[in-house]
């Protein structure tokens, strides 16, 4: 099952000599490449390992990190194809949905976000919701069981249909953001990486928190021989579902390639996406006061906390040079 790839988009031709497309001048604002920076920490020092930060957080000042990097192709793709609604899925919290409502009110998209929980249509909206209907989405919220069963269903016909009679024509994009073409967006940041880091390969592991999966994928996908990706999960209980997300996700971005220098911690989630329990907070706080940056907690603290509690504990050879990749910038409406 692999409800990762945008269906077919019923295509309007974009007229000839229509304007520059406003995502051009999104693109514009991104910096890149992201800054490397080296972290000094004689905790680590005496590990044997060495710390740097890939600061995806600053590509953009609207949407940055994996969400830049993912949203591009897609909203390339989506421009394209004549859409101008973009439509896609989240939970309540959902990091991606924000980001796409903010990507597409930049960028002259129409959005649509499915809510996970039918309980959340009269509730006052969380601050994440709030965001998003700000920047002009429209939220409809299903069922958890509706919920599921379209995602399952996303690429059928029969629910193409049913969106597009609600929503109007629209370009899909599945929950969390990733399909192939965000994989391969995400791979980006390790090309960019090669460059910075001319010697990247045996001794590397390159890390980021996993969420649904497509930055590890694209990391993975891109590494050169040697390398390692390492993935943590910050959702409860992905063990395997996410491992067979990935491979579906290399699958289908790089026919017939495989990749097996990757594996995803199932350790260090903290109890569930959202969760910091006190001891990663007390990390979280003293890394941030040793090394001037403040952390997004759902998903970065987590693998940066992780790096730390293995290294320290000895799982990586002397002399590894780990490189954490800051997927995202702290937000006021977490
Ligand atoms: C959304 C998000 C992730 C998850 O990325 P996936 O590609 O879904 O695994 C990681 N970090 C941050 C900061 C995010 O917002």
């Amino acid at each position: 099952m692999l409800p990762n790839l945008p269906p077919e988009p019923a295509a309007t031709p974009v007229p000839a000599g229509a304007p520059a497309p406003e995502w051009r001048a999104w693109t514009a604002a991104a910096a890149l490449p992201a800054p490397l920076q080296p972290v000094s920490d004689p905790r680590l020092a005496r590990a044997g390992v060495s710390l740097w930060l890939k600061r995806d957080d600053l590509i953009h000042p609207v949407v940055s990190g994996n969400k830049w990097r993912k949203l591009l192709p897609n909203l390339r793709a989506a421009h394209a194809a004549g859409q101008r609604r973009l439509l896609t899925f989240g939970g309540a919290y959902s990091h991606h949905l924000t980001a796409v409502a903010a990507a597409a009110a930049a960028t002259g998209f129409a959005s649509v976000g499915l809510v996970r929980g039918d309980e959340l249509a009269d509730a006052p909206r969380n601050p994440a919701l709030a965001r998003a209907e700000r920047d002009g989405m429209t939220l409809a919220f299903l069922s958890r069981a509706d919920y599921r069963r379209t995602l399952r269903e996303l690429t059928e016909p029969a629910t193409t249909r049913r969106l597009t009679e609600r929503f109007g024509p629209a370009y899909l994009l599945p929950e969390g953001g990733s399909n192939a073409l965000a994989a391969r967006g995400a791979a980006e940041l390790v090309t960019e990486l090669a460059g910075q880091l001319p010697d990247l390969g045996p001794g590397d592991v390159v890390c980021c928190p996993v969420g649904s999966g497509g930055t590890l994928a694209g990391i993975a996908a891109a590494l050169p021989p040697g390398a390692q990706a390492l993935g943590v999960a910050v959702l409860r209980g992905g063990a395997g579902y996410l491992e067979a997300e990935i491979t579906a996700l290399h699958r289908a971005g790089w026919p017939g390639r495989t990749f097996d220098r990757w594996s995803v911690d199932h350790a260090h989630h903290g109890g569930g996406y959202g969760r910091i329990p006190a001891e990663l907070a007390a990390f979280t706080d003293r890394f941030e006061a040793e090394h001037g940056l403040r952390l997004e907690r759902r998903y970065v603290a987590k693998a940066v906390s992780c790096l730390y509690h293995r290294a320290l504990r000895g799982d990586f050879p002397h002399g590894t040079r780990l490189t954490a990749v800051i997927t995202g910038a702290p937000s006021d409406h977490d």
